[in-house]
């Protein structure tokens, strides 16, 4: 089939490649011109495990093309993918300017029927939205589809490639049809494709992703506890995850949970109930306890510094809002740099994928390092933001003579505590007691 993806981000990138794998000739369109370039060098613009190796085949095949044109996307596709931001609004609620923007400009160039098909997060509501922005431009038929995105990044492509579910909202069984053929290679081991009313699909999304923000967040307030109690929060979820109705996933208390999608997908949801008459009293406690968790370590660091940072120095690992990706959109650790920023510290980073995109936005605020262990020389204390698999087994011993003294604060859980007190570290955690050597 002929398929446009319009917007080249992190979901479009990967649709459109993995749409061109399963044989399908693909236009992916962007309107920055930069990326395109890129792309057109055969440069992948991010960071995501497994997709240089399709994004290469499927360029040498001439499945896979980039350009810039809304307009030679809209000439090529007979399916049409908007994969564009939808950023969150001052008010909390999901940007659709890109989304609304685009389908008018859709609608000024249709010439023959299309189905226009929405990955972006959107609210209940927005397919009959972009319905009307295109129509109000064109009497060419059309129509509009909901097919919300579940992939994760950093396993982008396998979650695309092998798809628990697939979600398509839509009233037209023509277009229906089209979504089933276009996703059948996808679904071939008996993974369902749901067919839904928009509406439905819409607010799958974003209750499947406020449920996993729950999760974590409910999980955080158990860590919180632990500690005030003296229990131990690694024991406490072996008890519960074992529990088949509550299960082991998305129990790891940590630093809050950030990203491009959790943090503005609770708010959507909650000012969508607002603006509804409904108050999601859950949601709008998972955002305060969640914009606590994300600076939880900056009271225990000031304590045990005696209130005093300015000149401090911190090593962070790890800046990236999950491992496996560059993206920093509402990392934990950005949180965390502004606090140390704002108490004069000086800070030194690592990740292994993330440092442009920090560069980028920090500039000669920070002091970059090419290691994780060339962080850590004449530090204070280290600070672990992300739970890197680099950083679970480190060279203690290196450690332990690069940093001024052996401190560690850890969000992410990583380290046993029998072992990290072998190491000789202080070493303070979420939900756990603290080391002290
Ligand atoms: P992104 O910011 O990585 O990518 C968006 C792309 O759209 C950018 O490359 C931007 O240049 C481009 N763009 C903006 N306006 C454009 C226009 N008018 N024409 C063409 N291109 C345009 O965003 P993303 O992370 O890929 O997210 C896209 C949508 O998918 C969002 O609604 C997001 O909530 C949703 N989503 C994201 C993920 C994820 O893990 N990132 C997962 C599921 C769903």
């Amino acid at each position: 089939m002929k398929i446009s993806v319009i917007g080249t981000g992190y979901v479009g990138l990967v649709t459109g490649t993995c749409l061109a794998e399963t044989g399908n000739d693909v236009l992916c369109i962007d309107i920055d011109e930069k990326k395109v370039n890129k792309m057109m060098k055969g440069e992948v613009p991010i960071y995501e495990p497994h997709l240089d190796v399709l994004f290469h085949r499927n360029i040498k095949a001439n499945r896979l093309n980039f350009s810039t044109s809304l307009e030679e996307g809209l000439e090529h596709g007979d399916i049409i993918f908007l994969a564009l931001p939808t950023p969150e609004d001052e008010d909390g609620s999901a940007d659709l300017s890109y989304v609304l923007g685009c389908a008018s400009h859709i609608g000024k160039l249709l010439k023959n029927y299309k189905v226009i098909v929405d990955k972006s997060t959107v609210p209940v509501g927005t397919s009959k939205k972009v319905a009307q922005a295109i129509a109000n431009q064109t009497d060419v038929e059309f129509d509009v589809v909901s097919n919300p995105e579940f992939l994760r990044e950093g396993f982008a492509v396998d979650d695309f490639l092998k798809p628990e579910r697939i979600v398509i909202g839509s009233s037209s069984e023509k277009a229906i049809e089209l979504m089933e053929k276009l996703y059948k290679p996808f679904v071939r081991s008996g993974n369902p494709v749901i067919i839904m009313d928009e509406k439905s699909a819409e607010l799958t999304k974003y209750a499947a992703n406020s449920f996993l923000a729950t999760k974590i967040t409910f999980m955080n307030e158990i860590a919180n506890f632990c500690e005030k109690v003296g229990a131990d929060v690694d024991k406490v979820r072996a008890g519960m995850g074992t529990d088949s109705r509550i299960g082991k996933r998305f129990l790891f208390p940590g630093i809050g949970y950030g990203g491009s999608c959790f943090p503005k997908d609770v708010k959507a949801l909650y000012k969508s109930g607002k603006d509804s008459g409904y108050e999601f009293d859950i949601l709008n406690a998972v955002i305060k306890v969640n914009d606590i968790q994300k600076k939880i370590l900056i009271p225990r660091i000031e304590a045990y510094f005696n209130n005093n940072l300015k000149g401090k120095t911190f090593a962070i690992w790890g800046l990236a809002f999950k491992p496996e990706t560059d993206d920093i959109r509402e990392a934990p650790a950005l949180y965390i740099i502004d606090e140390l920023l704002k108490k004069e510290a000086n800070i030194k980073v690592f990740d292994p994928e993330a440092m442009e995109n920090v560069k980028h936005k920090y500039k000669n605020q920070l002091i970059y390092t090419k290691n994780m262990y060339e962080a850590s020389k004449n530090a204070d204390a280290l600070i672990i933001c992300t739970e890197w698999s680099l950083f679970r087994t480190p060279d203690f011993e290196k450690l332990r003579s690069n940093l001024n003294k052996p401190i560690i604060f850890d969000g992410r859980n990583l380290y046993d505590l029998e072992d990290i007190q072998k190491e000789g570290f202080y070493y303070s955690s979420i939900g756990r007691k603290t080391i002290e050597p």
